[in-house]
């Protein structure tokens, strides 16, 4: 526990539909840690108006009354990439800044921090260009925060499957390019990251061998296992984005069922979140959704990376 480095950013990367919400949730379970959701999508949501709590869906607890409107406005921009202030180019500013010892903005993991007692933040972002980008900043490259990377990876066929039932138009072909392009930068970029801060976390182990898996996990982050932390929808969450079957999961225990959210599951999912207990359960839908045609042309073109993925244990 007595860790010289007190703060940590634990990053999930990955491609989505891997499972990393309800994982992001049972670790944010913990008491030393906070789980913030796709901090990626930070910057557009808040452009746009939309809520940035996928859990309080209006005026959020944390994300809009913790922070005022500067900060958000800074934050957000830093974390969109974008200009600070629309007359100084960002390359600039960040110059000036830094002559000035005002660089705390470009900070932004340090700025949650300040708003809580957490040392221990949980980013689902997944995009490995994003994180790669976030850990260039003074507050990783001093020392200050330490950097951990969870890679969370499922069966590619399960994953193609999940991705074809939300995503009307997509076909076979397209989503097993993409995924292939996805893994294979989400492995580079993992494999050069120092071993001792960085695990490999499967979505079937995950689900199947829960509390193993966590031990791992906390082990990893040198923290103490807490078996009540699986029981995530207990806990407040204050997330940005996220998976909104995992979501809807957290309403419903909380009987918000006329929730927006829950006509959207509907509508996508049909009855399979409705009539799912709040215990962890394998999905394996992929093995009666997809065609032999829709495996073949996976197997074909990202077959040979899905091997050390693939699970066809039964249920
Ligand atoms: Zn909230």
């Amino acid at each position: 526990m007595c860790n010289i480095h007190e703060k940590k950013i634990v990053s999930i990367i990955g491609s989505g539909r891997t499972g990393s919400t309800l994982l992001m949730l049972i670790l944010g379970s913990h008491p030393d840690c906070f789980a913030l959701g796709e901090l990626s999508k930070l910057y557009r949501y808040y452009k746009t108006g939309k809520p940035l709590c996928g859990i309080c869906q209006g005026t959020c607890e944390f994300w809009n009354q913790l922070f005022d409107e500067q900060e958000l406005n800074q934050l957000t921009s830093v974390l969109g990439n974008t200009r600070l202030n629309s007359l100084v180019p960002l390359v600039l500013e960040k110059k000036i800044r830094k002559i000035f010892n005002q660089e705390h903005i470009f900070n932004p993991y340090s700025t949650i921090f300040s708003k809580l007692n957490e040392n221990i933040l949980i980013d689902s972002s997944k995009e490995v260009d994003w994180v790669k980008e976030r850990y260039q900043a003074q507050e990783f490259t001093s020392g200050k925060i330490e950097n951990y990377l969870i890679h969370m990876v499922r069966d590619g066929r399960a994953v193609m499957s999940s991705k074809l039932r939300i995503t009307p138009g997509l076909t076979a072909t397209e989503f097993s390019h993409q995924w292939a392009k996805r893994i294979r930068a989400t492995n580079d970029f993992f494999d050069q990251f120092p071993s001792e801060r960085k695990m490999v976390v499967s979505y079937e182990k995950f689900v199947t061998q829960n509390e193993e898996v966590l031990q791992q996990l906390c082990k990893l982050l040198q923290i103490d296992f807490i078996p009540e932390m699986a029981q995530y929808w207990k806990q407040d969450h204050h997330l940005v984005a996220g998976n909104t079957g995992t979501r809807s999961l957290i309403l419903k225990y909380r009987n918000q069922e006329t929730n927006v959210l829950l006509d959207q599951v509907q509508k996508r999912q049909g009855n399979y979140y409705e009539n799912m207990g709040l215990q962890l359960k394998l999905d394996l839908r992929w093995k009666d959704e997809l065609s032999s045609e829709q495996l073949e042309i996976f197997n074909r073109i990202a077959g040979e990376l899905n091997k050390p993925y693939e699970w066809d244990k039964q249920t």
